[in-house]
């Protein structure tokens, strides 16, 4: 704790304790006013000034220390000073003295329990800065809820000050108003229990829920102002119309038919979208067979003298496109038709909240789910038109290998295809504008796995940043700024293929959404609140397009909601959860988290403990040859409770479901060290990293004795 801090606490700590120590709370009672009444009336009348200005200072002063005996000065106020001015001095004086026990409580114990709590506490954070004023003035209007409390639980939340003051001064108005016109008569009144009966309390409750029903029907007024212009049909073809038949489309559509609704399923492409037909399927084909040779080319590690490969590129990418057509069914159009969903094929358009145009037919609906997913997103790099450049959408469409591969990004697709074709036989550079590739994660994983890949051959070059790509004699070179060199000389890298893995962009445009006004973010999706709604209560976004997220498994973990959510938020809406989001890089080692890693626990100003367990020491691993990687998890400190886990090595992606299950369950270390895990896995991993957090946390004075007690009975 600071020294002003220090300073702060200690004159509070004097002050509330002078007035106890001194007897002053035996002042602030009903009998001692209605004793002293007649003095002061006469001293209001004296120095009407003067005594306002005492009365003020010491209610200010009542209030801001948290002191009991604010409701008997209300009274006291009301019988002094009549009812107005009696009004005006309290509804000053008691938000000032609010706020300023407010500002104390912010001072002295936001930093250290957001600090200690900012994870959990980080949806509350989320409601209050969106609709703090909201739930503040519904707490004021109703004094049942304890004055005190309110200032300082609200001092630790993210609240603007100067809102938390104006609304503590309209939303107690009412309460003060009964106190101040009750305190009139005072002389009849014998105790606080009968200013507010609970006839009373009931209209406050009933005014305390004013705003809350307001800011329904303000959402309503709003709602019929963006309907406005559009026509509502009398009766709808469907109740549900998605857009995109990838993994968030497919889901969507397969909840709405298994929950009997009419469902239509639009895809203008390929059934299954990207990651069937361009990205996790053939990506994770494609390494199983680079994955094949970089084993064989290992033989010897495994006691093979030698071992030699012959392969031609084109059949291992009619391989990928095999394992395509393998996966193909599941979501395929005979698929989900016979779950109930009808599929068109074509390109859709919104064009009202309650039409979708699919190549020139109109289908009226209830509500519409757009998952159009996302696209590679392109830099706009000098020269880059004038070249016939890959992403991950056409790189599938290769059939000779490149000899010299050029990769732009180190971000996990580009990082993955980098590795593939190295171990298929390119030669390829990766070029990163960052200091590290998978720069989300930490450091030491980014170089784990930076490390293998130099080794293995690849040249990477963090810290270029891609300027243009020129023609030199015949030959193409990419020209780029290293970052780290102060002289700033260009590095030339020439190559033969260019694979443009730089990020996805959502695809947004197009299809209506411009039209209807519907918002997009600052990183490109579709603007949606936590319920996946757009602007248009009744249209819906997930996946790739609505962020923030680009996985298969989120989008389908947010097609839940969005169907839900589509056809039920009538009645009840879900919040989609995102507390406990896992996912994987699938480079050699593999890469998988989920929650915190260390620098994000950091940055958030979150504290952990880090436990760690080095994958080469495993039996499994080492019988496998694959004796490496390593498991990170964070903990928070002196608990069991996981706050993050990074796994790197072989199966990480597997490995790390056990640590997703326990956050999600909220099971810790202790849980996982208390399972069987099956002999010799490379599940032991975690139960090993388990024990070690438990060896750093033995309750040392017990085992001592322990010790003590073996020894006696040795005798
Ligand atoms: C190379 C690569 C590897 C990947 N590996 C993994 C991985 O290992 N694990 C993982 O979880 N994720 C991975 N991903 C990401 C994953 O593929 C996406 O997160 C996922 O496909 C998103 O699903 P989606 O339904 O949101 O979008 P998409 O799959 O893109 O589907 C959107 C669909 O909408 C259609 N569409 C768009 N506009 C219209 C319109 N107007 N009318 C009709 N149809 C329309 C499109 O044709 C498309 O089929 C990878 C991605 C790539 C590129």
């Amino acid at each position: 704790m600071s020294q002003t801090k220090l300073l702060v606490l200690l004159v509070i700590a004097i002050l509330v304790g002078g007035f106890f120590f001194f007897g002053l709370n035996d002042y602030l009672n009903l009998e001692y006013f209605k004793s002293q009444q007649f003095k002061i009336d006469e001293a209001y009348r004296a120095n009407p000034w003067q005594t306002g200005l005492i009365f003020f200072v010491i209610y200010v002063a009542v209030t801001a220390l948290s002191l009991p005996g604010a409701a008997i000065m209300t009274l006291a106020g009301g019988a002094i000073f009549g009812l107005f001015v009696g009004l005006v001095i309290i509804s000053f004086a008691s938000s000032i003295g609010a706020t300023l026990a407010f500002l104390a409580s912010r001072f002295l114990l936001r930093d250290s329990i957001q600090k200690k709590f900012g994870q959990q506490l980080g949806a509350i954070n989320r409601g209050v800065e969106k609709d703090g004023a909201f739930y503040l003035f519904t707490l004021r209007l109703v004094p049942a809820f304890p004055f005190f409390l309110i200032n300082l639980l609200m001092g630790l939340t993210p609240i603007r000050s100067w809102t938390f003051y104006w609304v503590s001064q309209i939303g107690m108005l009412a309460g003060t108003l009964v106190y101040v016109n009750a305190g009139t008569q005072l002389a009849k009144i014998d105790s606080l229990a009968g200013i507010l009966s609970p006839g009373l309390i009931a209209s406050f409750v009933i005014l305390g829920l004013f705003p809350l029903l307001a800011k329904r029907l303000v959402s309503a007024i709003r709602n019929r102002q963006i309907y406005k212009k559009f026509d509502k049909p009398k009766s709808f073809d469907r109740n549900l119309i998605v857009i995109g038949a990838g993994a968030a489309g497919l889901v969507t559509a397969y909840i709405a038919a298994a929950v009997k609704a009419k469902v239509t399923l639009v895809e203008k492409h390929k059934m299954g979208g990207d990651c069937l037909n361009t990205g996790c399927v053939p990506s994770k084909a494609l390494i199983r067979s680079a994955k094949f040779l970089n084993h064989v080319n290992r033989a010897q590690e495994f006691g093979i003298k030698s071992a030699k490969a012959e392969f031609d590129f084109a059949d291992v990418m009619e391989r990928v496109q095999d394992v395509i057509r393998k996966v193909e069914p599941h979501d395929s159009v005979e698929r989900y038709t016979e779950l109930g969903v009808e599929c068109i094929q074509g390109q859709a358009k919104i064009t009202s909240p309650y039409t979708v145009e699919i190549d020139g037919r109109t289908l009226t609906t209830q509500s519409i789910v757009i998952a159009t997913g996302a696209r590679p997103f392109v830099p706009p790099i000098k020269g880059i038109d004038k070249i016939d450049y890959y992403t991950s959408d056409s790189i599938w469409s290769l059939r000779s290998l490149p000899k010299r591969l050029l990769v732009l990004g180190g971000g996990p697709i580009g990082s993955e295809l980098v590795q593939a074709f190295q171990r298929l036989g390119s030669s390829v550079t990766q070029v990163e504008m960052l200091p590290r590739i998978l720069i989300r994660e930490d450091p030491e994983i980014s170089k784990i796995v930076m490390d293998r890949f130099r080794t293995e051959g690849v040249d990477v070059r963090v810290n270029h940043k891609a300027k243009k790509i020129v023609s030199e004699h015949g030959r193409t070179v990419l020209v780029c700024e290293n970052l780290e060199d102060d002289s700033g000389g260009d590095v030339r890298i020439e190559f033969d293929i260019l694979l443009v893995a730089v990020g996805r962009v959502a695809n947004t445009a197009g299809f209506g959404l411009e039209e209807l006004g519907i918002p997009i973010t600052k990183n490109r999706t579709v603007e949606t609140d936590s319920y996946l709604q757009t602007i248009y209560p009744n249209i819906f976004a997930c996946g790739d397009v609505a962020g923030p997220f680009q996985f298969t498994h989120t989008a389908a973990h947010q097609a839940w909601y969005a169907a839900v959510n589509a056809l039920f938020g009538n009645w009840k809406k879900f919040a989609a959860d995102y507390s406990v989001i896992p996912w994987a890089t699938f480079t050699d080692p593999e890469v998988a988290r989920v929650g915190l890693n260390e620098l994000e626990a950091l940055a958030q100003g979150i504290p952990y403990e880090v436990t760690r367990y080095d994958i080469d020491d495993l039996d499994r691993a080492i019988a496998d040859q694959e004796a490496h990687g390593l498991i990170k998890v964070l903990t928070v400190p002196g608990k069991d409770k996981i706050l993050g886990v990074t796994i790197v090595g072989e199966h990480a992606g597997d490995l790390i479901a056990e640590y997703v299950a326990a956050m999600r369950h909220g099971f810790g270390l202790n849980k996982i060290l208390g399972t069987i895990h099956i002999y010799p896995t490379l599940a032991e991993a975690n139960k090993y990293v388990a024990g070690n957090w438990k060896k750093a946390h033995t309750p040392k004075k017990l085992l001592m004795w322990v010790e003590r007690y073996q020894n006696w009975r040795l005798g």
